[in-house]
């Protein structure tokens, strides 16, 4: 849509021009069946290994370790279900935070009417979990613990590699399995350093297209399968392989360029929105200060977040009033920060792509006033 302003790129963002050119390539010319052992199937094969590498690199994993899904959420059922049931008789606690994803979320639920003891760390004022809770909640029955790297409402970036640490120190048989949707393609990750046994990523978050998501499972980790079928995926997900989207991952990959420049780029952006939105008078900002810059949650007292939305829907921006998946439920993210009822209730987060630039920021801003000048206070 042209003359649009669109801030909402963690819900979802425009496939960028290779991932199209790469996944229309192979539609066209290389739409064999990977398992096929004709010379059509071994280039799919070949296509799909290309992918799998790619991936592979965002992680400083090896190939083999990268498992292709079609979404974030498949990747966190999968992991979640998988290590929980490879791991049942060693113990039933899981441990996770009480800011997760829905499909982390509800996923553990399902896991805790099965039996499971869930435990969920609060956060702090800063976002994060804390490290000596998490010590407190491990105990030698802890088979699994679950902590997103990024949350998707607030941008707050959790302490992962010091719960990898802590966890290896209780010598729990705990695995460790990060969702990293938020965070895959915008913060450089390492899962060796993380320390990380499972990760999940999606290809939709970062310039791809929807369709295609990535779990990390290090070498020697056995999880159980919850898709049974004809082996694809070394037995971990059956179902043919959607080369295609995976070809798209890749030239999404391909066109990031530098994570840690895109990063820079991005805290100059998210800082210049921070100073304009503050000028307004009418907004604060709800996410931390250290939070990743491609999410930014604010409030505007006084103003419900979806009468908000809708007024600058009319003007071309879109935003959201919170998670994508929440559909206007109250943001149990915001409550577990401590924020007011009336912040809640006047969220909006603002979430940015590299297409974005100040001018967009400052057009929003001036609607944002028009709105507070406009619209009468809930
Ligand atoms: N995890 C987080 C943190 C997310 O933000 C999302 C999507 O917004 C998901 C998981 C689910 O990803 P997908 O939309 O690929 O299923």
């Amino acid at each position: 849509m042209k003359n649009t302003i669109y801030f909402d790129n963690s819900a979802t963002t425009k496939p960028c021009d290779t991932a199209l050119k790469f996944m229309n390539e192979t539609l066209s010319e290389n739409w064999g069946n990977p398992s096929a052992l004709h010379t059509f199937g071994i280039y799919a094969e070949e296509e799909l290994e290309k992918s799998r590498a790619a991936a592979a690199k965002v992680l400083c994993c090896r190939p083999d370790e990268i498992y292709f899904t079609s979404c974030g959420t498949e990747s966190n059922n999968l992991a979640l279900l998988g290590a929980a049931l490879a791991r049942k008789k060693r113990g039933n606690r899981i441990v996770t935070t009480a800011v997760e994803h829905p499909s982390v979320q509800n996923t553990l639920d399902f896991l805790g009417e099965l039996g499971f003891e869930i435990v969920r760390l609060h956060t702090e004022k800063n976002g994060k979990i804390s490290i000596d809770e998490l010590n407190a909640a491990i105990n030698e029955n802890t088979i699994l613990a679950s902590i997103m790297l990024v949350n998707n409402e607030t941008g707050a970036i959790q302490p992962v590699t010091a719960a990898a640490e802590a966890i290896k120190k209780s010598n729990a048989p705990a695995l460790l399995h990060c969702d990293a949707v938020q965070g895959f393609g915008k913060l450089p990750i390492n899962v060796g350093k993380m320390g990380v046994d499972l990760l999940s990523a999606s290809g939709h978050k970062i310039h791809a297209v929807k369709g295609i998501g990535i779990l990390y499972k290090k070498k020697g980790v056995n999880i159980k399968t919850v898709l049974n079928g004809g082996g694809q995926e070394k037995g971990l997900r059956s179902g043919t392989e959607a080369v295609h989207q995976a070809s798209a991952l890749r030239g999404a990959i391909e066109e990031l360029g530098s994570i840690e420049n895109n990063l820079k780029k991005m805290q100059e952006l998210n800082d210049y929105a921070r100073a304009k939105i503050k000028e307004t008078g009418i907004a604060v900002i709800n996410s931390p200060e250290d939070a990743l810059p491609y999410i930014l949650n604010i409030s505007v007292a006084g103003y419900r977040s979806e009468t908000l939305l809708h007024y600058l829907d009319a003007k071309g921006i879109f935003v959201s009033s919170g998670s994508a998946c929440a559909k206007g439920e109250k943001s149990y993210v915001l409550a577990d920060l401590g924020l007011s009822e009336k912040q809640i209730d006047s969220a909006l987060r603002l979430s940015f792509s590299r297409y974005n630039t100040k001018e967009e920021i400052d057009v929003f801003c001036s609607a944002l006033s028009d709105a507070a000048n406009t619209l009468r206070k809930a």
